[in-house]
């Protein structure tokens, strides 16, 4: 799905990123910017930097960087589309429905004909059975119309004799719908469609009426559908509650469809799947107070702990996450059927808090009376407290966990967060600069700095010098940006970067605390630039002399190669150079 540019200027001219990005990680202001410890790599000085001026973040050791979305990307492993519904939502606007990608339109085509189709035979009279099934689940007709509750024949081409008049046989196969050999894949069930946050339909859930395996049967994973985001029922919740303002989250459709029948009508069940942080993060866009509503007995205290896992992360202090236990041998279904609407929201009233059902677990694992057992009980409990970013959590964490262990938790952290990092840490492995790059370095920093501080000096007659040359190629895009507009926003000028080192070097210079004048910009701008020139004959001095010696390594030779091609003009030496270095290296 595209969303309009537009669209996307807005949401990032209403929001703020240290809002953003203080909800999330600790902020502290120093200087021009905000720093706190970065949630990306392995963090224990404050590293990441925030200008809110430029509504741009930095690392300065692992080089994470851009605006709002993409620390939202990175944060809460989101894609796009999500990143920026997140951002909408809390700013309080609606993402605009647009044009989907052709392909796209044909699957929710497909699956919306789908819904039709079941819902038909559902109300014909070989969906008999099936209506008898939902009245002796107490469904109404009303509360069957309201989530498209449909039937699938109990034949191989039920729906496929249907379909293959209509659509191609490729759109049908990656539909999921069918089998290789093109028979239904969901036969003889109880079909509830699954709708996207916008209403579409992007898949559909199956529960057998006869006697038969699975009992449960969901579509695969397809273009339209991935059961590790979505969450059957929060457009229906949405839909009836404005704003919302908690949710429930069971196991099932059925206990979806009996919690709404009996009166709750925001609840939302995963598919198939344990609740995942992505679950989570998509919760958290659309309310403040989430119940997790499992069944008592292991099984589903098992999945409420990988809920407590998965979401550890990206917990937030204005957030309540909380956990109903119900009685051993019921679930919501059966339990509201009972017992009612009321006792149903009791239950909610005397749920257990996330840091209740955290730390009872911790208590489990092992006999606190012992040394021992305390030990294990912390070591239990470091790797998971490692997970939380949000520093005052984490630290009100350590407190309890140290208070249950009587021990120093937060030192038996800190010794072991190298082992216990849950951050991704490939970053780091990124290629610090050359020594003898950093020069060269310094000086593009020095004109990144200038530029953006004093945007109209990108129509300096020294660029149309330099502009031919190609070790100077760098600059081109940001200096055309910046002539072009000098009101340009920073991040906008980023995003027409295209080598990540370069990137790198902006992003350090949007957050620079150095205040210049036009006067020293100019000059900097020019002393600069001599300072890339000459390093770069530094350079060809030096690898040209490696090469005499034969220390040269092949990254070095084609380096040389480079270095040489950059220039003017060629001597003869050059171009005898130039031929041997390419026999060589390949
Ligand atoms: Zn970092």
């Amino acid at each position: 799905m595209s969303i309009p540019s537009s669209f996307i200027d807005q949401i990032l001219d209403q929001s703020d990123i240290v809002d953003i990005i203080g909800r999330r990680v600790q902020l502290n202001q120093k200087g021009n910017n905000f720093w706190g410890i970065c949630p990306f790599h392995d963090d224990t000085n404050p590293s990441m930097a925030v200008n809110q001026d430029k509504q741009f973040y930095y690392c300065f050791v692992c080089n994470a960087k851009g605006n709002a979305i993409n620390f939202l990307r990175d944060f809460e492993n989101l894609d796009f589309v999500d990143a920026v519904e997140s951002i909408a939502s809390a700013v309080g606007l609606e993402v605009p429905k647009t044009h989907q990608t052709v392909d796209t339109t044909q699957a929710l085509n497909i699956n919306s004909r789908t819904a039709k189709v079941y819902e038909e035979q559902l109300k014909s009279s070989k969906g008999k059975r099936a209506i008898e099934y939902l009245k002796s689940r107490s469904i109404s007709g009303e509360v069957a119309k309201f989530f498209n509750i449909g039937y699938s024949l109990d034949e191989w081409e039920g729906l496929f004799q249907i379909l293959s008049k209509e659509y191609e046989k490729n759109d049908l196969t990656d539909s999921g719908l069918f089998s290789e050999k093109m028979k239904d894949r969901f036969r003889g069930r109880l079909m509830f469609p699954i709708r996207n946050i916008k209403g579409d339909h992007i898949a559909f859930g199956g529960r057998i009426i006869d006697e038969g395996e699975p009992k449960y049967l969901n579509s695969p994973e397809t273009k339209t559908f991935s059961k590790s985001k979505e969450l059957y029922g929060l457009y229906e919740a949405r839909k009836l509650n404005s704003p919302l303002q908690s949710l429930f989250v069971v196991e099932g459709y059925m206990d979806v469809i009996a919690l709404h029948q009996n009166g709750v009508t925001n609840a939302v069940a995963s598919l198939g799947t344990a609740i995942t942080g992505l679950h989570i993060s998509k919760m958290m866009r659309y309310c403040k107070n989430i119940y997790v509503a499992f069944d008592g007995d292991l099984a589903g205290r098992k999945a409420a702990w990988r809920a407590v896992e998965n979401g550890l992360s990206i917990l937030r202090e204005d957030i309540n996450i909380s956990f109903i236990f119900l009685e051993e041998g019921h679930d919501p279904d059966s339990f509201i059927n009972e017992h009612g609407k009321e006792a149903f929201l009791e239950l909610a009233n005397a749920a257990t808090s996330l840091s209740q059902f955290f730390i009872e677990t911790v208590k489990e694992q092992a006999d606190l009376n012992t040394i021992e057992g305390r030990s294990v009980a912390a070591k239990f409990a470091a790797p998971l407290v490692s997970k939380i970013n949000n520093q005052p959590l984490k630290e009100a964490y350590i407190d309890e966990v140290a208070k249950v262990c009587s021990l120093d938790f937060a030192k038996l952290i800190n010794n072991s967060s190298n082992n216990y990092s849950s951050a991704p840490s490939n970053r780091q492995e990124e290629i610090k600069p050359k020594s003898s790059s950093k020069i060269a370095r310094k000086a593009v920093l020095g004109i990144f700095t200038a530029l953006i501080q004093h945007p109209k000096l990108a129509s300096e007659i020294i660029f149309d010098d330099i502009k031919k040359d190609s070790k100077f190629h760098f600059i081109q895009p940001v200096k055309d940006k910046f002539q072009k507009d000098p009101n340009v926003i920073p991040s906008i000028v980023f995003e027409s970067i295209e080598k990540e080192q370069i990137q790198n070097v902006f992003s350090e210079a949007l957050l620079s605390d150095i205040n210049l004048s036009a006067e020293d910009a100019k000059r900097m701008i020019h002393d600069c630039i001599n300072t890339i020139s000459k390093s770069e004959k530094d350079r060809e001095v030096i690898l040209k002399e490696k090469y005499n010696m034969q220390e040269i390594t092949s990254a070095e030779k084609r380096e040389l190669q480079q270095v040489i091609l950059r220039k003017e003009n060629h001597t003869e030496a050059d171009k005898n150079l130039l031929r041997n270095l390419s026999i060589v290296s390949d």
